[in-house]
């Protein structure tokens, strides 16, 4: 939300902002310019309408939300990519337990076999 109450350059109570100065030089209390300001003004500046100017701030304030919007569904995502990863982590981990074991087992039951042969 952008504030809506404004003093024009030449503190002119109660005048409408009509003008905005681009001027570099300018301190940021002497951009905003009313009908008197604009009548005044003896050094040539860069202006632009007020309207206009504020319709570009709120233009670049509605591309700051979409962006936040979009950081928000990167974050989800990247959330959600990290849990399958720990969930696929977990999942191998188990298939490895398996693995181990079933080796395991495998040697066990060659160890008993090989004892029962030399027996014989
Ligand atoms: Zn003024």
């Amino acid at each position: 939300m952008i504030e809506q109450n404004y003093l024009c350059a030449g503190n002119h109570q109660g005048a409408q902002i009509i003008m905005v100065s681009f001027d570099p030089t300018l301190k940021r209390n002497q951009r905003l310019l009313c009908q008197k300001c604009l009548d005044d003004l003896q050094l040539p500046t860069k202006v632009e309408g007020f309207q206009k100017t504020l319709d570009s701030i709120q233009d670049i304030d509605n591309v700051l939300k979409i962006l936040d919007a979009l950081i928000k569904v990167v974050t989800d995502w990247k959330m959600q990519f990290q849990q399958i990863s720990k969930t696929k982590i977990v999942y191998s981990f188990l298939d490895e337990l398996e693995s181990l074991v079933y080796r395991q087992q495998h040697y066990k039951q060659q160890e008993i076999l090989e004892r029962i042969n030399k027996m014989n």
